[in-house]
């Protein structure tokens, strides 16, 4: 082993586990690439003000789980610990949303940053495919996004989870339930630390794992009593549509989530497999965000979908996926002048698609034939410089152990008819 370890809370992605990672991300974002999405890619970090204004200075993610730094210029930046601030000061920046269509409807792929205390499932890097649809307020829009996460998550096979549904009402009627929250905490047994965030933000008080705060909650007053008409029928229609296209969902009145920018929808996922970290993906609308980071009203509706813990998800449902082979044909040259021929083909046969690889530094045949076997290669590809004297190859069938000399000339037709 190295000196060096990777850091704590983050682990390296490594084959052949690596390409299921890749076929997770390809399969979370395709509902979206068939949804008219356009991919975005921002930088990794960003001004740190960035975050602290549209995520929440109030919030965990920014108070206590931020990477920061400060540059050699004195700049103050912080690795993205969410995507939908930079996206929306991206969004704004390049004006997309006045140069085409309403709404802006981007999906994003990459990683992310927070200072957890790392375990099973939380780590301090992690993957998130996001969604993010920009500039337009239509129930349709919210019921779009669950959707499209939905779909994502069936097509991986998953089934094992919950889709979590509330409402945190609007500019109007939030404040009134505030003052009502407020007051009932007051008369809470809270510690310390709790109070505080009573004070500043008192919703994500009624997300505290503790039993001992969830028992006092118990007759908390409900955002979902205090909505207005407005907040109330935009819900009702979101549900309506979700129905409508055969999304369960269960209503959790104290899902509040823990960035400060939603409004209105907010909703997560949660797998049964999973334990504590059991949340793969969540997201929510959030209205007021554009204009916090000094940009002009665009009501907004994303969502990010947790990467890594969709692999656990799924091996926790025991799901593998049916992925094509890394290698379909292995080369294995006996020889010199075998191997510079057979190099050539093998260069032949990956310009033609055909996956390839081919056995370097060969000492002894039953070696170079030990990697073909391992390389899990359907047809192993064996030349001798006898056989090259002949202008064949011997193809062997890896499961049968069949093997019969195919024409140099022919080799590509005769693999590609074996539809590799
Ligand atoms: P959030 O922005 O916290 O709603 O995160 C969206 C999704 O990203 C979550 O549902 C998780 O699946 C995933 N996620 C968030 N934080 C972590 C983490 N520390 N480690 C692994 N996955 C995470």
């Amino acid at each position: 082993m190295s000196t060096f370890t990777a850091p704590k809370g983050t682990y390296d992605l490594l084959p052949p586990s690596s390409a299921t990672f890749l076929a997770i991300r390809e399969r979370l974002s395709a509902p979206l690439r068939r949804s008219g999405y356009g991919y975005i890619e921002t930088p990794v970090f960003e001004d740190i003000k960035l975050f602290s204004r549209g995520v929440g200075e109030s919030t965990d993610i920014v108070s206590k789980e931020m990477y920061s730094l400060t540059t050699k210029g004195g700049d103050e930046l912080g690795l993205r610990p969410e995507g939908t601030a930079s996206v929306v000061r991206a969004t704004l920046q390049a004006n997309l949303h006045k140069l085409g269509n309403l709404p802006v409807k981007l999906w994003y792929s990459g990683s992310f940053y927070r200072y957890e205390r790392a375990q099973k499932g939380r780590y301090r890097q992690f993957a998130q495919i996001g969604a993010e649809a920009i500039g337009a307020e239509d129930p349709a829009l919210d019921a779009e996004v669950i959707i499209l996460a939905d779909d994502a998550f069936r097509s991986l096979g998953l089934s094992n989870y919950q889709l979590l549904l509330n409402s945190l009402g609007d500019k109007q009627c939030r404040p009134v339930y505030r003052t009502a929250l407020v007051d009932f905490l007051a008369g809470l047994d809270l510690d310390e630390d709790t109070r505080r965030r009573a004070e500043i933000n008192p919703l994500r008080v009624l997300d505290d794992k503790r039993q001992s705060v969830q028992d006092q909650l118990v007759d908390a007053p409900m955002l979902r009593d205090f909505l207005c008409e407005e907040c109330k029928a935009y819900d009702e229609q979101v549900r309506a549509l979700l129905t409508a296209a055969g999304v369960a969902f269960v209503d959790d009145p104290k899902l509040v989530r823990g960035l400060d920018y939603y409004t209105r929808t907010t909703f997560e996922f949660v797998h049964g497999g999973l334990g504590a970290q059991s949340a793969i993906g969540g997201g929510g609308r959030y209205d007021g965000l554009s204009e916090m980071l000094g940009g002009p009203a665009l009501p907004s509706v994303g969502w990010g979908l947790g990467v890594d813990r969709t692999f656990l998800a799924m091996e926790a449902e025991g799901i593998v996926l049916d992925l094509p082979a890394t290698t379909s044909v292995y080369a294995v040259a006996l020889g010199e002048e075998a191997k510079n021929v057979l190099f050539g083909k093998v260069t032949e046969l990956r310009r033609a698609g055909i996956a390839t690889d081919l056995a370097f530094g060969v000492k002894t045949i039953k070696n170079a034939m030990k990697s073909a076997d391992r390389s899990g290669a359907r047809f192993a590809l064996v030349a001798g410089d006898r056989d090259l004297a002949a202008g064949v190859v011997q193809l062997k069938d890896m499961t049968t152990g069949e093997q019969i000399p195919v024409e140099l000339e022919a080799l590509v037709t005769t693999l590609k008819e074996k539809q590799l």
